[in-house]
């Protein structure tokens, strides 16, 4: 048995992936989708006519008081003063009420199915809708294929919620497990990663490894195996978070959408270094390199490149610590290939050798920053 504690980030997490799916929404299509042309200035400022029902007074018709930032995502018409988001923008559209929880998660949804980013339409129950708004993510087929994404072939007919907190936490992790010292980490590292032993449930003879989200919300827990003699096709080395389904909403993890400690960079850093997997990571930030992230997989996704390009100054450089094997090559020359033409790349490879082989003064030689 898994112990289960509830956790109000689940509230707060809501908005914030409310916010993220603003943040993957066109307002040009939106517009388009209402047949509205604005008039395109300099700097993604769209002008026109104010087409919403509710703006009172035909006299201000006359003049184009709408305006509307494409890129940002916001609207306001200097006339009746109604200002928005462009969900809240399509509420209106809709005759809908955006300040309505209802209307507004109604609203949301649609536009989430109309542009694909989720392709599922809210069944009965989920139309009686919890409490808060659900947080609603782009869904995207994974680049790996891994059997972990569950990806565009499950036809549910539940909304598809990416990427959402966890309601609960797990307890009982025990930091002491021989496994994490027997591998180099110092106690430091473990407890800035959060780790432990779990002795119970799925993850039951795993490290347990949080995965906080860009704010720093638990969204799941990866495992790695305590034991690699048990290793299998039924026991793989890790377990990533799998399909939930609660209160007529389906919720799912996709690493491709994720950046694993991203969160822990709050600004753009002048060297980030980039690898593919959790102990390399861990073992990097232990000896000095905390600007560090993982892509938690063989492949990165449009959205990781987004992220990490993110996290680091344009004038900056990104190093990628590869894994020493063929596909950790492969990984990392992809990888660097998307972000090159937007920063200065440093590919870093030592035949055969994983990033965990190598001394501190053996990475100050390699990357010397
Ligand atoms: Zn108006």
């Amino acid at each position: 048995m898994v112990l289960f504690i509830f956790h109000w980030s689940t509230i707060v997490a809501s908005y914030l992936n409310f916010k993220d799916l603003r943040q993957r929404l066109s307002f040009r299509d939106i517009l388009t989708d209402y047949q509205i042309e604005l008039t395109e200035k300099a700097g993604g400022q769209g002008m026109g006519y104010c087409p919403l029902p509710q703006h009172k007074g035909s006299e201000a018709r006359r003049s184009p008081s709408f305006s509307a930032h494409l890129e940002r995502g916001i609207f306001q018409c200097f006339s009746c003063g109604i200002s928005g988001n462009l969900i809240e923008f399509a509420a209106l559209m809709d005759g809908l009420d955006p300040a309505d929880g209802a209307d507004f998660r109604k609203t949301a949804l649609k536009l989430a199915q109309r542009f694909g980013i989720q392709t599922s339409k809210p069944d009965k129950e989920s139309a009686a809708k919890p409490a808060a708004p659900p947080p609603v993510t782009a869904k995207e087929p994974s680049p790996t294929g891994e059997e972990d994404e569950p990806g565009t072939d499950t036809k549910s007919a539940l909304p598809v919620v990416v990427n959402a907190a966890l309601e609960f936490e797990l307890k009982d992790l025990d930091p002491e497990h021989p496994y994490l010292p027997s591998r180099g980490f110092t106690p430091e590292t473990i407890a800035h990663f959060g780790l432990g032993a779990c002795q119970r449930g799925l993850m039951k003879d795993r490290v347990a490894i949080p995965l906080l989200d860009a704010s720093g919300i638990l969204i799941g827990y990866a495992g790695r195996v305590v034991d690699d003699n048990t290793i299998n096709a039924q026991n793989p080395r890790y377990k990533f978070p799998g399909m939930r389904e609660t209160k007529g909403i389906r919720y799912e993890f996709h690493k491709s959408e994720f950046l694993y400690h991203g969160h822990a960079i709050a600004k753009p850093v002048s060297d980030l270094v980039v690898v593919e997997g959790f102990t390399a990571l861990w073992w990097l930030w232990q000896h000095g390199y905390q600007d560090v992230v993982g892509l938690m997989g063989s492949a990165c996704s449009d959205t990781q490149a987004r992220l990490i390009l993110e996290r680091s100054k344009p004038k900056g450089r990104i190093w990628y610590f590869a894994d020493g094997d063929p596909a950790g090559v492969k990984c990392a020359k992809d990888t660097l290939a998307m972000l090159a033409t937007s920063r200065l790349v440093r590919l870093v490879i030592a035949d055969g050798r994983q990033p965990t082989d190598f001394t501190e003064g053996e990475l100050k030689k390699l990357m010397p920053f």
